[in-house]
């Protein structure tokens, strides 16, 4: 039992300890271990000031001491009370945690990727023939990856008119994609296995990958998207580490064909993690993190596998989270079939895609009941206008 008081329920009870970077009130900023409502000063407590003094995890994730810092915090609120190190979470700030040095992101769910390929390809087969046999992604933009609480923009792209040429708008379909982020740490490495990933993923966030549909349909072929995703993805601040998840790791389900042996994993690494989103308020989507197709594991081995280093810093997405149901869709595009079937909100509104004043939050946790919560907080984010052209 730790002598910070954590209320029941919590997301950050002392079995999770995540990391961030928060700022006590005029003071500079620096790492954090969460606790219920409350973080500890890691640096103002004695443990590796040099790493926890830094406005960034990077220092610390790439040390290798994560798992050394987070038993010593244990320690310390299992032992004698220290609440001069201890802050409450309503009177800090709480910031980005990582410099992000890159960003990639996958495609990574069956249910997700037949959704789409139903919707945008209705007269082919929905997953193209690569599928199956690699975890398919796109190389994303590390300078707009956004903290939870940051605004979002409404972009503006070109869009296909009724002729089918392309015209600068403000997007008339903003989506979200419900994700889960992995943050790398260590040093540099390539050509990773599978089953070596937990030496090499420091920790997890929640990710939505903000998406503007209709710039991304005229723009996407044949490199794929690029603008339509570029403007924004949040995070959530409170990194679990993947220490904090072990118990929660499970098989993932059986992939036929069998992956090149590059790909191929004899631990489990799918996690059971639910997974939920609400749109102002209103719950949208709940879903379970198990039923993806490839794991973060197989993920990192595949952006590896031809020299690419990834070192502490870099950041992937799962890629959709999808279940196979109708109320398990981790995207408004697939929620409301491309605005066929809009969605009714608690005020009685409705939504194909977001608008501007919208708000949509992400939020996950592994265990609960009998089990230690295993949370990660919430990713959310408010859409404000784009704004006028200078
Ligand atoms: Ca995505």
């Amino acid at each position: 039992m730790s002598w910070v008081d954590v209320p029941e329920g919590s997301d950050f009870p002392i079995e999770n300890l995540p990391f961030g970077i928060f700022r006590p009130r005029d003071e500079e900023p620096r790492v954090g271990v969460r606790i219920g409502d409350h973080v500890v000063d890691v640096a103002a407590a004695g443990i590796e000031p040099d790493l926890a003094a830094r406005p960034s995890l990077n220092a610390l994730m790439a040390s290798g001491h994560g798992g050394a810092v987070r038993e010593r915090v244990a320690e310390l609120l299992t032992g004698p009370e220290r609440p001069d190190v201890v802050h409450p979470i309503a009177d800090v700030q709480v910031l980005m945690p990582i410099d992000v040095v890159d960003y990639i992101d996958f495609y990574s769910s069956i249910h997700h990727a037949t959704n789409l390929g139903r919707i945008l390809r209705p007269d082919s087969e929905p997953l193209l023939p690569n599928w199956r046999q690699l975890p398919v992604a796109y190389h994303g933009r590390a300078r707009t990856v956004v903290v939870s609480g940051t605004p979002v923009e409404r972009p503006a792209g070109l869009v296909a008119d009724a002729s089918g040429t392309g015209r600068l708008t403000p997007t008339r379909a903003l989506d979200i994609e419900l994700e889960v982020g992995f943050l790398v740490g260590g040093q540099p490495a390539a050509r990773i296995e599978p089953d070596h990933a937990d030496r090499h993923v420091f920790g997890v966030v929640l990710l939505n990958d903000w998406s503007a549909r209709d710039i991304q349909g005229f723009e996407y072929q044949p490199l794929g998207p690029h603008l339509a995703k570029s403007f924004a993805t949040t995070i959530s601040p409170w990194v679990v580490t993947l220490e904090a998840l072990r118990p929660y790791l499970v098989e993932p389900p059986a992939q036929e064909p069998p992956p090149d042996p590059y790909l191929r994993a004899a631990l489990p690494w799918a996690v059971d993690l639910e997974l939920r989103v609400e749109l102002n308020g209103t719950p949208i989507t709940a879903t379970n993190f198990s039923h993806m197709y490839w794991t973060f594991a197989q993920q990192l081995a595949h952006l590896t596998v031809n020299g690419a280093p990834a070192g502490s810093g870099d950041l992937f997405g799962s890629g959709t989270v999808s279940g196979p149901t109708k109320g398990e869709r981790g995207s408004l595009i697939e929620l409301t079939w491309r605005g066929a079937e809009p969605l009714t909100l608690d005020d009685g509104s409705t939504r194909t895609f977001l608008e501007d004043g919208d708000t949509v939050t992400v939020r996950g946790w592994c265990g609960g009941g009998d089990r230690p919560r295993i949370g990660f907080g919430e990713a959310t984010g408010t859409i404000v206008p784009t704004p006028e052209a200078p």
